[in-house]
């Protein structure tokens, strides 16, 4: 059965390859900026960033790369990469995944909303039906899975992977996930947020900002040294 997300409002994004991938993973991402923003990169060249889907805090449904009518070309979303799935390594997940980004200025001090875990698991029922390795929990990773050595901290702290895995894969026994952001840095990120603009363009700046500060902090505390266990 097909899920029963609504179909995508299109967006375009010229930050692909237009070629059709594999698909074995879906990965999970936050956008730091509103959705305004968010397309707006993905539709700059320069940039070079794009996700096949967005997923906006009222649940509403963006597709900036093909994927939902069962052909995904190559997004620009994971970057520099790795995975190891207990079996094979996996390297450049931008050839072998569907990348989805939840509009928040940073998951790992914000929490996600209803509507957004709603759309989210109609998401990934719709892509499972038409990419058979979706139908595996284990095929569902953050991006600071695959890229925390180099500071990605998506979707971060806040994101409820045990509720999304329930959610999405009833039957299986749900992944560990755990975030690659050390407690502390997420505690002094809380603080960002009691003192950031409410308003766009002054928000999206100050929590792009915050971004990469998250990235590089993340990255010189070892990435995902919490991975390796
Ligand atoms: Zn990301």
């Amino acid at each position: 059965m097909a899920g029963k997300a609504g179909i995508p409002q299109r967006a375009s994004s010229p930050n692909f390859d237009a070629r059709p991938i594999e698909v074995r993973f879906l990965v999970i991402h936050y956008t730091a900026v509103d959705l305004a923003r968010t397309l707006e990169i993905f539709a700059d060249p320069a940039r070079k960033a794009a996700a096949h889907l967005v997923i906006d805090s009222d649940g509403a449904l963006y597709e900036c790369v093909p994927c939902w009518e069962g052909v995904a070309l190559r997004a620009w979303h994971a970057g520099q990469s790795r995975w190891h799935d207990g079996a094979e390594q996996w390297e450049m997940l931008n050839d072998w995944s569907i990348g989805i980004e939840l509009v928040n200025f940073n998951g790992n001090v914000i929490d996600f909303t209803e509507a957004q875990y709603a759309a989210l698991a109609d998401v990934v029922s719709r892509l499972a039906w038409h990419y058979p390795a979706l139908q595996s929990a284990d095929a569902l990773l953050g991006h600071e899975q695959i890229a925390g050595f180099r500071g990605k901290a998506d979707p971060g702290w806040r994101f409820d992977w045990p509720r999304v895995f329930a959610a999405c894969y009833p039957d299986q026994p749900a992944p560990a996930r755990p975030p690659v952001c050390r407690p502390v840095l997420r505690d002094a990120l809380a603080r960002f947020v009691e003192i950031a603009p409410d308003t766009a363009p002054a928000a999206n700046a100050f929590w792009e900002r915050v971004s990469l500060l998250t990235e590089t902090a993340v990255a010189l505390a070892g990435g995902d040294v919490r991975m390796r266990g």
